[in-house]
């Protein structure tokens, strides 16, 4: 059984003058040997985070599927990886919704990931619409199976399930559902990756905070929690850590 993942998202937040919030985050998470935690901070930032993590793994918001070439303003796996990210997060709904990211480009990015030798958090999930007509597991598992690439195994790969009305909202889902959901997530996954799909780890996103986070990360199936507002600071993002089983 893998530890529990703890992921941090500062999406766009944050700047050299922030280095001793990560300090702070990696000095009071050091001794929980049974978590593993890591900032993906912006990218302007990976080189120098990577630099004073510690234990804390430094990954990527998002990464191009192409490994060189005519892409103004991206970032490809290798350039990523040497600056000192281990993986990035892929297909967050801010990007899918903000740059028309659609699965296959998520898939594509994910395997771009794998072939560089880095990580991959893939995310999915429903709108408040899809889960309000009841076809949220439906649309989830759809989503997951476009967005996974061909062959993923455990040690590469993870899986988000980030309702998008949960993410800055304070809404949480009902624990009964996160539970309904992780679960065919896991199935889609056996299906997809025969065994090596068991022991992928399915994070849950979306207003995980100190008061919630114990109660969210007991659910079965719920491998870790990918924070985003209560990650950017020490006082928030470590008694998530500590909440973790
Ligand atoms: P919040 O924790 O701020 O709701 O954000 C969740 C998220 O999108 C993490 O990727």
């Amino acid at each position: 059984q893998h530890k529990s993942y703890i992921v941090g998202n500062w999406k766009m937040n944050g700047y050299q003058a922030d280095i001793s919030k990560l300090q702070a985050i990696a000095d009071g998470s050091g001794s929980d040997a049974g978590v593993e935690v890591a900032i993906c901070p912006p990218a302007t930032l990976i080189a120098a985070f990577a630099q004073r993590a510690g234990g804390v793994r430094i990954g990527a918001q998002d990464c191009h599927a192409k490994s060189s070439g005519a892409h103004t303003g991206c970032l490809s796996a290798a350039m990523l990886k040497e600056a000192g990210a281990t993986f990035s997060i892929v297909g967050h709904s801010e990007r899918r919704a903000d740059q028309g990211e659609g699965d296959a480009d998520v898939a594509a990015k994910a395997q771009a990931l794998h072939e560089a030798g880095l990580g991959a958090i893939v995310c999915v999930g429903e709108t408040l619409e899809q889960r309000d007509s009841g076809d949220a597991i439906a649309m989830v598992t759809a989503q997951l199976a476009a967005s996974l690439p061909g062959a993923a195994s455990a040690d590469w790969l993870s899986v988000a399930y980030e309702p998008v009305w949960a993410i800055g909202t304070g809404r949480v889902p009902r624990s009964e559902d996160i539970a309904a959901m992780h679960a065919a997530l896991r199935a889609t996954l056996t299906d997809r990756l025969g065994a090596a799909g068991a022991g992928v780890r399915i994070l849950y996103g979306g207003s995980v905070n100190p008061g919630n986070a114990a109660e969210i990360l007991a659910i079965p199936d719920v491998g870790g929690a990918l924070v985003g507002g209560a990650s950017l600071k020490s006082e928030t993002f470590l008694p998530i850590i500590q909440a973790a089983p």
